[in-house]
């Protein structure tokens, strides 16, 4: 599957060991609040990241890294030697898969790597696996990945995508596709780099596409896209594998389309289209036949919808005083003209979507997207998805599954991590409260434990106050 010829016999399969406490450097060690390599997480409410209901007065048993037992408190021994922390009103559930987590973020006025604070951010609010979904900056994701694994930075589990493909003329970060080669050229340099995703863009064509995807493939690496010139449908016959945004970046309703053009008309199509109707049914139909998985970003579109989301003061505090000005600017600016907003009827039915996607079979991961006009902070727009995935329609249980296990299906890594349960990394969040019954709950992270190593989310947050728009 792993075709490399240089490294082919050595390449040990890459299950890489838990990574303990000590293997921290000594800057990361004071950003850790549970250290011991067994514990016992008593009386906690779970939320396994299956879809089941929730488990009460449980108690999880974490060793050296794996989760060893998920159990009933009444039926349990807590091995001996392991630290007890009684978790009486708090809910755990899995270490977050964010499927659209880049580590730059952007506001009208900006396009910024967060090389410092959306490792930290991500960590912080529970997500520990992430994906990069199109990086403006490679190399810095390269090295971020490597420091995380080193243990000389806190952070997610990193996979990730390389540059943005794109056409002639497109976005400048990215790079212009014209021909097969070229396609072909730019994703197996990138292969070689490290990469296991690519990502398509707006303006790429089908011919360019079609070269890309099957170069990936060839390597045994996967495709997504964020589209527009090639249609869901085109691109789940062209063989992707993963297609961003959801409903938001469908051309296929867009009348008498040119192809491989990004048509201006693809917005209005989307809200004349019948939701209830074949071509939407046929969409959903060819992806899930063809076992393409969506990734829901909601917590970026909200950000043009006049008024939303709720202004939070830890976002507030988060930003660094300019990119609060664009992003409050920007606000300001939408809320103007809220009355001819199409916002509203869009976001409503990219919502319907998304949970007739699911409801068909489809599987749906979610990430946040911290860019547009600055408003979804890396971690902070995970856990708003939350509940716009509730908004949506979804049971708290299933947006919970959603942010988790599918997205460890998606990347697959879901026999290792995804789920609380026994036999997987312990990759784990705490939370005071109950988030099944007060989604809001879902910010009130305490520890994330990742690789059984818990990390105190308040003290992560805490170091990249005024930083966001920064590094
Ligand atoms: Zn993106």
């Amino acid at each position: 599957m792993w075709k490399s010829a240089i490294v082919g016999l050595t390449l040990i399969p890459v299950a890489l060991g838990a990574q303990s406490f000590t293997s921290l450097a000594p800057a990361i060690q004071p950003l850790v609040s549970v250290s011991d390599a067994r514990v016992a997480l008593t009386h906690v409410r779970v939320v396994d990241g299956t879809g089941k209901p929730p488990l009460e007065d449980q108690i999880v048993v974490i060793e050296d890294g794996k989760i060893t037992a998920v159990m009933a408190a009444a039926d349990a021994k807590v091995p001996p030697g392991a630290r007890t922390i009684d978790l009486t009103g708090h809910t755990v559930i899995p270490g977050l898969v964010g499927m659209h987590n880049h580590t730059f973020y952007t506001t009208r006025g900006r396009s910024v790597q967060l090389q410092f604070s959306a490792p930290r951010l991500y960590l912080g609010s529970g997500i520990t696996t992430t994906r990069t979904t199109g990086g403006t900056s490679p190399y810095h994701e390269i090295n971020m990945k490597r420091g995380i694994d080193r243990g000389e930075v806190p952070g997610p589990r990193m996979h990730l995508t390389g540059p943005y493909l794109t056409g002639p003329g497109g976005a400048a970060t990215m790079a212009q596709i014209g021909s097969p080669e070229e396609a072909r050229r730019i994703v197996n340099y990138w292969a070689d780099e490290g990469v296991t995703w690519f990502k398509a863009y707006t303006d790429i064509s089908r011919e360019a596409l079609r070269a890309a995807i099957v170069a990936a493939h060839k390597r045994g690496l996967k495709f997504t896209g964020h589209l527009c010139s090639v249609s869901f449908r085109e691109a789940v016959a062209l063989g992707i594998d993963n297609i961003e945004h959801g409903l938001f970046t469908n051309s296929d309703y867009v009348p008498n389309r040119t192809p491989d053009h990004c048509s201006p008309d693809m917005r209005t199509s989307i809200l004349k289209v019948s939701m209830d109707g074949p071509e939407v049914q046929q969409t959903i139909r060819d992806m899930v036949t063809n076992k393409v998985a969506m990734s829901s970003t909601l917590a970026v579109y909200e950000l043009s919808y006049p008024d939303r989301p709720p202004l939070e003061e830890r976002v507030l505090a988060a930003l660094s005083p300019e990119a609060r000005e664009e992003y409050l600017g920007a606000r300001k600016d939408m809320s103007a003209r809220a009355a001819e907003s199409t916002m509203p009827e869009l976001f409503r039915r990219a919502q319907a979507f998304e949970r007739a996607f699911v409801k068909a079979g489809g599987l749906l991961g979610s990430g946040v997207d911290p860019t547009g006009v600055g408003g979804a902070l890396p971690g902070f727009g995970d856990q708003r998805n939350y509940e716009l995935l509730i908004e949506a329609g979804f049971a708290p249980v299933e947006a919970i599954q959603i942010m988790s296990l599918n997205g460890a299906r998606i990347l697959g890594v879901d026999k290792e991590l995804g789920s609380v349960t026994a036999g997987k990394r312990a990759d784990l969040v705490v939370i005071r409260g109950n988030p099944i019954a007060q989604p809001a709950e879902i910010r009130q992270v305490t520890i994330v434990f990742k690789d059984g190593v818990g990390y105190d989310s308040a003290k992560l947050i805490a170091s990249v106050n005024g930083l966001v728009g920064i590094r």
